[in-house]
């Protein structure tokens, strides 16, 4: 989608969103999919209101990109334009065991500057990309643990009343792979209260998870991580390995050799192929399991 309205557009300068024209997700997400649109980049929280109420009141249809790590995006020109905050700097400020971090931050970058502060908890999640605004909407997990667990408060847009609000941890709740965030509220920051720990204990904690996903996964190809989330007590991952279908394909959509759960862009992958598979996939391991799986991957077709 483009906008075209040269008085959207003026508007767009005077609430300093950058308006990048043209943007190929392809390039945005990490399976390497996704056609093109209009990209608004947000430098600053406060002006969201006011540039939801623009979009709305003009009919954009618009949605929210975090890292891009957990999305299948349709292929061609997209009929919506795509907003993405801007990271500031500094983006994560400790104080004691709080830390309060920009939802822009990179989860990576931010769970090892907290180390190095001797802030830990958050070892399993290490190797996951993405931001921590989409951590947390998502509500990311790894090994036992998950992101809900450490959230005190979050500074959000909310499409309910158009307002940013803080909301405290216990009014949110975190479970697996999903929280009580409406579908169009937006993360803004995180306040995350960390358990103190030796720097060298943290980084043994990391080395371990590390190596788990090193043996597990398909770290060099182009994917969105697993594709199905685990239907409780069952493991969608070994469902689909004991079936025999790692290795299938359709066009460069394939099953990863690795770990059943990932599905990846092996080469020029559409999204009509990635979507394809995903079918053939759930109808096999509901004819055989009789279990519905759902999707972890968001998908945003067009
Ligand atoms: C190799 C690999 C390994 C992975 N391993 C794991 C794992 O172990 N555990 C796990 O949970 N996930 C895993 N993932 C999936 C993914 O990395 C996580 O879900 C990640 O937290 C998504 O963050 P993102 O910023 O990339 O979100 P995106 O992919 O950009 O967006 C995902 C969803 O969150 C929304 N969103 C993003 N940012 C915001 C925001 N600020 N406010 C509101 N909504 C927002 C988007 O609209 C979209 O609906 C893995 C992915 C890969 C590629």
């Amino acid at each position: 989608m483009h906008i075209r309205d040269p008085k959207i557009i003026a508007r767009l300068a005077e609430l300093n969103v950058e308006l990048r024209r043209g943007a190929s997700l392809g390039g945005m997400t990490s399976l390497g999919i996704g056609g093109t649109t209009d990209l608004l980049r947000i430098k600053n929280h406060e002006c969201l209101p006011e540039l939801l109420n623009l979009l709305d009141t003009n009919d954009v249809p618009h949605k929210f990109l975090g890292g891009g790590s957990n999305l299948l995006v349709g292929d061609g020109e997209l009929p919506w334009v795509v907003l993405q905050l801007v990271r500031p700097e500094p983006d994560v400020v400790l104080d004691g065991n709080f830390a309060h971090v920009d939802a822009a931050a990179d989860l990576g970058r931010m769970i090892t500057f907290c180390a190095k502060k001797d802030l830990g908890g958050m070892e399993g999640l290490i190797g996951v990309p993405g931001t921590v605004g989409g951590a947390l909407r998502m509500n990311a997990g790894a090994y036992g643990m998950q992101i809900g667990s450490y959230v005190r408060e979050v500074k959000l847009y909310r499409a309910a009343s158009r307002k940013i609000e803080v909301l405290r941890g216990h009014q949110i709740s975190f479970e697996y792979r999903h929280t009580s965030f409406a579908p169009d509220d937006m993360m803004l920051a995180v306040t995350l209260e960390l358990p103190s720990k030796s720097y060298q204990e943290i980084l043994k904690g990391i080395r371990i998870c590390n190596e788990k996903r090193r043996s597990s996964q398909p770290l060099g190809q182009k994917s969105a991580g697993c594709i199905f989330k685990n239907p409780p007590g069952s493991s969608a991952g070994r469902m689909i390995d004991e079936l025999g279908l790692k290795g299938l394909s359709v066009g460069d959509a394939r099953v990863s050799d690795r770990h059943a759960n990932f599905f990846v862009n092996a080469g020029k992958a559409s999204a009509k192929d990635m979507l394809t598979l995903i079918a053939d996939i759930r109808e096999r391991v509901q004819k055989s399991y009789g279990v519905s799986l759902e999707n972890e991957v968001v998908v945003w077709n067009a």
